[in-house]
């Protein structure tokens, strides 16, 4: 039997309704196996945790996480406190205290639901974005002087490194030459950022040299988000910093068909610490407590945790399920349909046990 420590961390908002889901299908996964089990233990921090502590987790959570093989996240993110606070309480420094630089974010259009671009469909739109998830405009440098006067100033530095750019364009070439196109598109800004992104530009290069089978080329971010929707055959793996993947991928979710089915990945390539599995999309409050959150991109980052753990065989019959229930049209409102969470989860449960592969 291979035992597998999981914190599941269901946050804010829809995150609680979703990671319910998927531990469902994770425990139906494990029953289908038979050698496999996940041990899950719940952790209540977020929003709620903050009102009542202060902070949105406790001190030593990092350490509390650390001997768990994966981390399953839902969304933070409430009404009523301000987002740079759960965003900075929780989130990011778990992506950045566990070193976790890669957040891969597959796309691509499932069978069943339709992309709100004319004439694609499946097969069409196939991409992981790979996002860098140390630097940037998310080192959390910069200050502000004068507040409230009117010569205040607020200065956001973006930081980038030789070590950093260096280990995530190695990251995305490698992930590049393991997907059947070998095509790797590098997103910068570099005409109007001279620094930072000309660096990228110029390690872009060096890297390629390791990956001679790779081929590759270069966008600047605006015109990529015209690329995405004018011709998204032309594209495969891609690679951007911190926020300019950031909001691409928000609108490779959109064009897939819903944020509700986008997933990511926080990895930690040498493995030193937890990787984390999320739903790229945040609380949804809007929508909470209504039923109908889209538990598609849970059951796609599960699928995610499962390559990670070596599960080959788990990721791929639960992806078979989702595409199935998918293509059935059990589908939750965001992406056309009338099912509930629930529906869609057991029906995903149901595909599962109903697999003979
Ligand atoms: P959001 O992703 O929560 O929602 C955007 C829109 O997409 C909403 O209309 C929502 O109903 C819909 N949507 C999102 N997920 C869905 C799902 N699974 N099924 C069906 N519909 C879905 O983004 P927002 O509204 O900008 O932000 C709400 C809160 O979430 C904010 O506090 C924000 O800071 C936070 N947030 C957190 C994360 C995260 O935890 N990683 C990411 C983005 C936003
Ligand atoms: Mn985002």
């Amino acid at each position: 039997m291979r035992t597998y420590k999981i914190a599941a961390i269901p946050a804010d908002g829809i995150g609680p309704e979703v990671i319910d889901a998927g531990s469902e299908v994770l425990s139906v996964l494990a029953q289908r196996a038979g050698d496999v089990r996940f041990d899950m233990t719940w952790f209540d921090w977020g929003s709620a945790y903050y009102k009542k502590n202060g902070v949105m987790m406790p001190e030593d959570g990092l350490e509390q996480l650390k001997p768990f093989d994966a981390i399953y996240f839902g969304a933070v993110g409430a009404p009523d406190v301000p987002d740079h606070i759960t965003l900075w309480g929780l989130r990011l420094p778990i992506c950045q205290g566990f070193d976790q630089y890669a957040n891969v974010r597959p796309t691509k259009i499932i069978p069943g639901v339709t992309s709100p671009l004319r004439n694609v469909g499946v097969g069409d739109l196939d991409w992981v974005i790979v996002r860098e998830n140390s630097e940037g405009e998310y080192s959390g440098h910069g200050g502000r002087a004068h507040r409230g006067m009117p010569e205040e100033v607020g200065t956001e530095v973006a930081i980038f490194t030789r070590v950093g750019v260096t280990r995530i364009m190695r990251y995305a070439f490698k992930l590049a030459q393991s997907r059947p196109r070998k095509f790797l598109t590098v997103v910068t800004k570099s005409n109007a950022q001279r620094f930072g992104m000309v660096m990228w530009d110029e390690i872009a290069a060096e890297v390629a040299q390791e990956f001679p089978d790779v081929t590759w080329d270069k966008m600047l971010v605006d015109a990529m988000t015209v690329r995405m929707v004018k011709n998204p055959q032309s594209l495969d793996t891609i690679v951007a910093t911190n926020l300019h993947a950031d909001i691409l991928s928000d609108l490779a979710g959109a064009l897939a068909g819903s944020l509700g089915v986008a997933p990511t990945a926080n990895i930690d390539p040498e493995r030193r610490f937890p990787s984390m599995f999320e739903p790229i999309h945040g609380s949804a409050f809007d929508i909470t407590g209504k039923g109908i959150a889209n538990p598609v991109a849970t059951f796609w980052t599960a699928s995610q945790m499962l390559d990670h753990l070596g599960e080959h065989d788990a990721s791929a019959r639960l992806m078979r399920a989702v595409e199935k229930v998918c293509a059935d049209g059990i589908l939750t409102p965001d992406v056309g349909g009338n099912a509930t969470t629930k529906e869609v989860t057991e029906a995903v449960c149901d595909a599962i046990r109903g697999d003979n592969a």
